[in-house]
């Protein structure tokens, strides 16, 4: 099976075998080139890793709907509106099937993860972007436009001092939990980074406002958490992302967060996981896309 997974600025592309994988070629995305460009670019690569595949995955940053067109990617210029599925299948000659990043992932948690023992969950990618997928009774659950668990524009505070979102509104969760907001935040409280790590690095030593910024993110997490809880009742939330090396960190203030906002204590009490897979977790579930 072949996996691709499209980021805004590297392309992976990877050999699935029996759930590991055995190959795999990153290249930069040449985003700026369009989407035509970009998606010579994927050809290329699938090409390079096996001459006439049977089918391939694709995860994209975006929105794309059943027909395989992108209806939103807002840090990869062009593709709205483009036919990513067909345009691809076009340059490859095999099946291509083409889904979120997020509901990506949360297929491989399900296939190889976590998913495995707990049949009902929701994956949460932690990053620049906040990103959902839902699974319920073990079926991947998309959505009619492929946006099913996106958590991360629940909204927080939608008045003007609401922090902006990449989504154009002010005060979603990502706004606060999402890099930019961990960011913002530590600078706030007289920390200075411009990178996650330094700031966890600092909060493992008891730096107070490295540790309260880990607890923001956790509080608005929670409120994201808390909203999928009370509308889905889940077996468990699966963390992964940049940031989940730090979930420890931020797992404290989530569990508070979650116990005030869900109504009552059984919905609280939902294990939260943090993905085992890492970083193959998007070329492992853009591969498995391919059985769908
Ligand atoms: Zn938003």
């Amino acid at each position: 099976m072949i996996g691709v997974d499209l980021g805004g600025t590297r392309i992976k592309a990877g050999v699935v075998q029996d759930g590991a994988l055995v190959n795999s070629i990153t290249v930069d995305t040449e985003a700026e080139m369009g989407p035509a460009h970009v998606l010579d670019v994927i050809a290329e690569t699938v090409a390079r890793l096996e001459k006439n595949p049977s089918a391939v995955g694709l995860a994209i940053p975006g929105g794309v709907n059943p027909e395989g067109i992108c209806w939103r990617m807002p840090n990869v210029p062009g593709f709205e509106g483009f036919n990513v599925s067909a345009e691809l299948k076009a340059r490859l000659g095999c099946r291509v099937v083409v889904e979120n990043d997020a509901t990506t992932a949360a297929l491989a948690e399900l296939k190889l993860g976590h998913g495995r023992t707990h049949s009902s969950f929701a994956m949460v990618t932690l990053g620049t972007g906040i990103g959902g997928g839902i699974v319920i009774d073990g079926q991947l659950r998309r959505g009619r436009h492929g946006f099913a668990g996106e958590i991360g524009h629940t909204p927080i505070n939608r008045s003007d001092t609401g922090w902006p979102c990449a989504c154009g509104l002010h005060g979603c969760v990502e706004s606060y939990a999402g890099t930019r907001g961990l960011l913002r935040k530590y600078a706030e409280l007289g920390g200075k980074a411009d990178e996650i790590r330094p700031i966890s690095e600092a909060a493992r030593q008891g730096n107070v406002a490295a540790v309260a910024t880990f607890a923001a993110m956790g509080e608005a997490l929670g409120i994201g958490v808390s909203a999928i809880q009370n509308t889905l009742d889940l077996d468990a939330i699966i963390f992964t992302g940049g940031i989940s090396p730090s979930f420890d960190l931020v797992e404290p203030a989530l569990r508070a967060s979650l116990k005030r906002y869900v109504f009552g204590p059984p919905l609280a009490e939902v294990p939260l996981l943090v993905s085992e897979l890492g970083e193959r977790t998007g070329l492992l579930g853009a591969a498995y896309l391919t059985t769908l």
